[in-house]
């Protein structure tokens, strides 16, 4: 995969999670379940930081939860989170309109 491809891919990925992040709370094996769906392998090497970058961005909160006994990550979208999916939604659409066969 070339490197234009790869970080195009790992652009949507950030898209997807924002988008799930805003209708649930997420975590990140859920996440990596939810991108492999839709054609990302992204391992945890991968995802893990995209989410610290995005909670240092200020675009998802983390809360910690017990789930089974055992501390489980939730990431939940922002204000200034869902203020960016807002901005980023009518370009992706305008995108696929514009390139889509
Ligand atoms: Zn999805």
């Amino acid at each position: 995969m070339t490197r234009m491809v790869r970080d195009v891919f790992l652009a949507f990925a950030r898209v997807h999670i924002l988008h799930h992040a805003a209708e649930e709370p997420i975590f990140g094996v859920g996440m990596m379940k939810e991108l492999a769906r839709h054609g990302y392998r992204l391992g945890p090497g991968t995802l893990y930081p995209l989410l610290h970058r995005l909670e240092t961005d200020g675009l998802l909160s983390r809360e910690v939860s017990l789930v089974a006994g055992k501390a489980r990550k939730y990431y939940l979208i922002t204000r200034k989170g869902r203020l960016a999916l807002g901005k980023i939604r009518p370009k992706l659409n305008e995108l696929a309109s514009e390139v889509m066969p």
